[in-house]
């Protein structure tokens, strides 16, 4: 995470049932917005998955042979964005069903991830009570009260809790991210599971409407500018990074996979796994940009090693 300088304050806060106290960011006297960030478990994979530069190959950075002591454990993280508009869930992590007794469960884990393939690239766990439902729950959020749940993308740590979030007002994945994760061939069909999404009623398969971002395709959420979906593709077709602004223009980047964590833009590293690595390269620079920008208050990957449970307000 980055952060400015300018009139921020740090503080800590007790949130839901008391149980949990989370270090505050406010930046300003603050505008009725604010970006909660939720580490909902983990995800072992390999480096280069991560990090795995522009050279890097399919099979490398599935760490398909790579063994168990090669590999890294990162964060899975959730976002909870809050406007005077709405409330807006940014992907779903782990579902509960990938650690049905909240500890590492292989046979779980490929039922979940709909094969033993998958299983073999990447690993999760979350822990008791650490699933984004069962988190939001003890702040009193039930899936019911979010306006949106916007997916950055259909890979399983994004995806695989969206049964959980079948309630919600509406779930957001870009047209474009279904139509290639839907694609025949082979690495679509371990990649991406439609056990995590069919038959979901409340799933909105919108179209770009805005022309923001790297690749000029964007979403504007509420129609006012204050939560823009931006396709950053590469990683898949139809990620898309999420951008809050608030009425000063001050803003926070969610770049999901766009890199892996700050490191990623600071270095120009990106991941090992892309379906266009030059667009990648182009939406890893735009990363950069908005990340630098004075304006921009965080910038946060969704694996950062560094991610800690944390709330912004702004
Ligand atoms: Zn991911």
């Amino acid at each position: 995470m980055t952060a400015n300088s300018i009139n921020t304050t740090h503080t800590m806060e007790t949130i839901g049932e008391g149980v949990e106290t989370v270090p505050v960011t406010t930046v300003g006297d603050g505008t009725g917005f604010s970006v909660q960030t939720f580490v909902c478990g983990n995800v072992c994979i390999s480096p280069n998955l991560a990090w795995g530069g522009e050279h890097c190959n399919i099979v490398k950075g599935s760490g398909f042979f790579t063994s168990r002591a090669n590999r890294v454990w990162l964060p899975v993280c959730s976002f909870l964005v809050e406007t005077p508009h709405g409330r807006v869930l940014v992907d779903t992590a782990w579902n509960r069903n990938m650690s049905p007794f909240g500890v590492y469960d292989r046979r779980a884990q490929i039922s979940s991830l709909g094969s033993w393939m998958l299983y073999r690239i990447n690993q999760g766990v979350v822990g008791p009570n650490r699933t984004i439902r069962e988190r939001l729950a003890a702040q009193g959020v039930e899936p019911r009260d979010l306006d949106y749940v916007v997916i950055s993308h259909l890979d399983c740590d994004h995806a695989n809790g969206l049964r959980m979030m079948k309630d919600a007002g509406k779930i957001m994945i870009a047209d474009d991210e279904m139509r290639g994760a839907t694609e025949h061939g082979i690495v679509n069909r371990v990649r991406f599971y439609p056990g995590w999404w069919n038959g979901l009623k409340n799933v909105d398969l919108y179209h770009w409407n805005g022309t923001e971002g790297p690749a000029g395709k964007s979403y504007d959420l509420f129609g006012d500018g204050s939560v823009q979906l931006i396709n950053i593709p590469g990683h898949t077709r139809g990620l898309v990074a999420t951008k809050i602004t608030n009425p000063d223009g001050k803003y926070v980047l969610l770049f999901a996979d766009g890199g892996y964590s700050s490191k990623s833009w600071q270095d120009m590293i990106v991941s090992g796994i892309a379906v266009d690595k030059r667009a990648q390269k182009r939406s890893l620079e735009w990363i950069r940009e908005q990340s630098l920008d004075p304006n921009c208050i965080a910038s946060m990957a969704s694996h950062d090693p560094a991610h800690v449970d944390n709330i912004i307000r702004f």
